[in-house]
């Protein structure tokens, strides 16, 4: 028996190590300029997969789309229980704003086939929290949000503790389903040394193809390409192969893909710091708040 887990994962700027320039100008994050990390909350959603696949059986795939480097959670993520991991790479997914995202992350999860899809709530950097939720309206099933505890699942149904911001639901859903995962749902597992050591060494075929030009510097294309494919079979014989997909292999359509599939467009993009004389004390008496609050509905900031 068993359950078919596909984890979507988000490699992502450190945001609490913030140096430099942080932006670019076009309203875009600078990811060349922040040290990179595996998204805290798609770490929950991957540790409640692989606690599934212990219980119950089965497989946990994880995909990320992002640039060559995001194969650095690829490979974490094998050292924390993943069975495969696959790379959506290709220029053609610039500019996705989460609409995009969604669709192309939609196609790869189709493609691979699932009974239940886990995200992270939300990503650290981008901070919608709209990709879990779009990603279920693409692939036409039910979605609980805000899991925060795991319970079962029996007769072709999960139960799932659900956030409500006050308080929490217990939520049953249908297989196939998809989780948005919380930080509260688990304490992710330190990678296993056996399984580090093994797959520290897994490539995605693009980075081996960067490999193979370091070092081979005075190679022509054609070499590089040979030596490349050569490198790609022995990788995969040895189970260490990355598996790689861009738009076409998914067969996405291109128009709802990059800048042609992104309704959003950043206008402006403003830095809001508060100067120490911008900041008020407030009594904690009931005539200093409801000062405040008069202060606030006058402003318009509240109604
Ligand atoms: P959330 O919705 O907060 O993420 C929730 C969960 O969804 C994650 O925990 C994870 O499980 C899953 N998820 C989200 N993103 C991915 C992913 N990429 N792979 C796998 N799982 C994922 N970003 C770029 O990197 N390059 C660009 O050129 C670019 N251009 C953009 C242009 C515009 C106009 C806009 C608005 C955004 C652009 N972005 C770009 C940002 C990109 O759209 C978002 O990072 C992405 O859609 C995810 O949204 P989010 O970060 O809010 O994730």
């Amino acid at each position: 028996m068993g359950y078919k887990c596909v984890v979507l994962v988000k490699q992502v700027p450190d945001t609490k190590r913030i140096t430099g320039k942080a932006m670019n100008d076009d309203g875009t994050v600078n990811r060349s300029a922040l040290p990179a990390i595996f998204n805290p909350d798609c770490l929950n959603a991957l540790e409640t997969a692989v606690e599934i696949k212990e219980r119950f059986g089965g497989t946990v795939t994880v995909i990320t789309m992002g640039l060559p480097a995001a194969a650095a959670i690829l490979r974490e993520a094998l050292y924390r229980g993943a069975d495969d991991a696959i790379l959506i790479t290709d220029i053609k997914c610039a500019a996705s704003d989460t609409l995009a995202t969604s669709y192309i992350l939609s196609c790869a999860v189709k493609k691979i086939g699932f009974d239940i899809v886990l995200c992270g709530r939300q990503a650290i950097d981008g901070d919608t929290a709209q990709v879990g939720p779009q990603l279920a309206e693409k692939l036409g099933i039910p979605q609980i949000t805000y899991a925060e505890e795991f319970f079962s699942i029996n007769n072709g149904a999960i139960t799932v503790r659900h956030n409500i911001g006050r308080g929490w639901q217990k939520v049953r859903a249908k297989l196939p389903v998809l989780l948005t995962v919380t930080a509260e749902a688990n304490t992710p597992r330190v990678a296993a040394a056996k399984k580090l050591m093994k797959f520290k060494n897994a490539l995605a075929p693009v980075e081996i193809l960067q490999k193979v030009k370091a070092e081979n510097p005075n190679a022509n294309e054609k070499t590089l390409k040979e030596l490349a494919e050569r490198k790609v079979k022995e990788f995969n014989d040895k189970g260490l192969l990355i598996k790689q997909w861009d738009i076409d292999y998914l067969g996405a359509d291109l128009k709802w893909c990059g800048r042609s599939g992104s309704p959003t467009k950043v206008h402006r993009i403003q830095s809001v710091v508060l100067g120490a004389k911008e900041s008020k004390n407030i009594e904690p008496t009931d005539d200093g708040i409801s000062g405040l609050v008069k202060e606030l509905i006058e402003d318009k900031i509240i109604a």
